[in-house]
């Protein structure tokens, strides 16, 4: 298949690109787009066949359901079957943005999108491309082979999907590069399915009490293919100890093997080891952590080391996300120091 792609300004997206691709969506055809979380892999909701395209594509498990995007909450009233009072709540203050409302689904949804479940996920992204495509409902995962870390830039997409999408709009590097936080309002109380870029503590401002729940039915493996290591501790707040703990035990395996470290500046700067090093950011700020993850897993690949090592954090605000997916790439393969 022929894979257009479409360059554009991500704040300013040309029209003419937009209506472009909306046309190809409402032919059943594919189109990959930047959101402000990931590049998500589009079909049009209420094409059953295109949607069914996904799963083939990204070789995903029909029973792992997708998300529905949207630009206006009126869009709501064809995707869910009720809308509760808090739904309007949740909106007012984090739509658009990278939060994922789980809730009754609108029998007219095809079973495809949902895994035949009797309730459907629903976002309204913030990311103008995103935001603008989703005139008509879009159903996206992330826009990369199952199993393999989440694209955040264009160039992560051709790799795994070229030649198999109809169209790739190419925005440069997404802004959160880690996806939405998932809550289940079907339950009592709500449920945090995934942890994701927006922090739960925040929404917790508004639901009162959130249950976290650590393994979901549709739990998502990110895994690079370089085997990972993470090494935790309990306690962040005595930096230096757990520096050199991670040295010690980095040392300690770079006798006989390649080793990568994937790791902080503040602990890069506190350890001399034999191992390259992918730099994740700044610990004091999370945002920037988050962003670099999946482009980081990436590059370990690249490296053809024998093993990653991967620094741990506090499980606080989006910590908490953090910890999520490097302990799913580590496919829980976890050091306590
Ligand atoms: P993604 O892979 O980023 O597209 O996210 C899809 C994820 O949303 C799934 O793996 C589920 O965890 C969650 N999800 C989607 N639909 C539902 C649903 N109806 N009920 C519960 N979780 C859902
Ligand atoms: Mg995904």
């Amino acid at each position: 298949m022929q894979t257009r792609i479409y360059k554009v300004d991500p704040e300013k997206p040309s029209d003419d690109v937009i209506e472009e691709c909306i046309e190809i969506l409402k032919r059943g055809g594919l189109v990959v787009f930047p959101t402000e979380t990931v590049y998500g892999l589009g079909a049009y909701t209420f094409n059953p066949k295109a949607v069914l395209k996904i799963f083939e594509v990204k070789r995903r498990p029909p029973t792992n359901p997708l998300i529905v995007h949207i630009s206006e909450l009126e869009q709501l009233n064809e995707i869910v079957a009720e809308i509760p009072d808090v739904v309007f709540e949740l909106a007012e203050k984090f739509w658009p943005g990278p939060l994922t409302l789980v809730l009754k689904k609108n029998p007219k949804v095809p079973d495809v999108v949902t895994a035949k479940l009797d309730t459907v996920a629903v976002r309204m992204p913030a990311h103008p491309v995103a935001l603008k495509l989703a005139r008509i409902p879009i159903v996206a995962p992330s826009a990369n082979i199952a199993g393999k870390p989440s694209p955040t830039t264009a160039e992560h997409v051709i790799k795994d999907l070229y030649g198999k999408v109809d169209a790739i709009i190419d925005a440069g590097e997404t802004p959160y590069g880690v996806e939405s936080t998932i809550i289940d309002l079907t339950k009592k109380p709500p449920v945090l399915i995934r942890p994701g870029a927006l922090p739960v503590e925040k929404i917790g401002e508004i639901l009162g009490s959130i249950k976290i729940q650590t393994k979901t039915p549709f739990y998502q493996h990110y895994t690079p293919n370089t085997s990972l290591l993470v090494i935790e501790t309990e306690d962040y707040s005595n930096f230096e100890e757990y520096a050199r703990k991670f040295e010690s035990v980095v040392r300690d395996l770079a006798k006989d093997k390649n080793v990568a470290i994937i790791v902080s500046k503040e602990l890069a700067e506190k350890i001399s080891v034999n191992a390259k090093v992918i730099l994740l950011g700044s610990r004091k700020d999370m945002y920037e952590l988050c962003r670099n993850l999946f482009k980081s897993l990436r590059r370990l690949d690249e490296l053809n080391v024998d093993l990653g090592v991967i620094e741990g954090f506090e499980e606080k605000g989006l910590g908490l996300t953090l910890m999520d997916r490097i302990r799913n790439a580590s496919n829980f393969k976890i050091l306590k120091v």
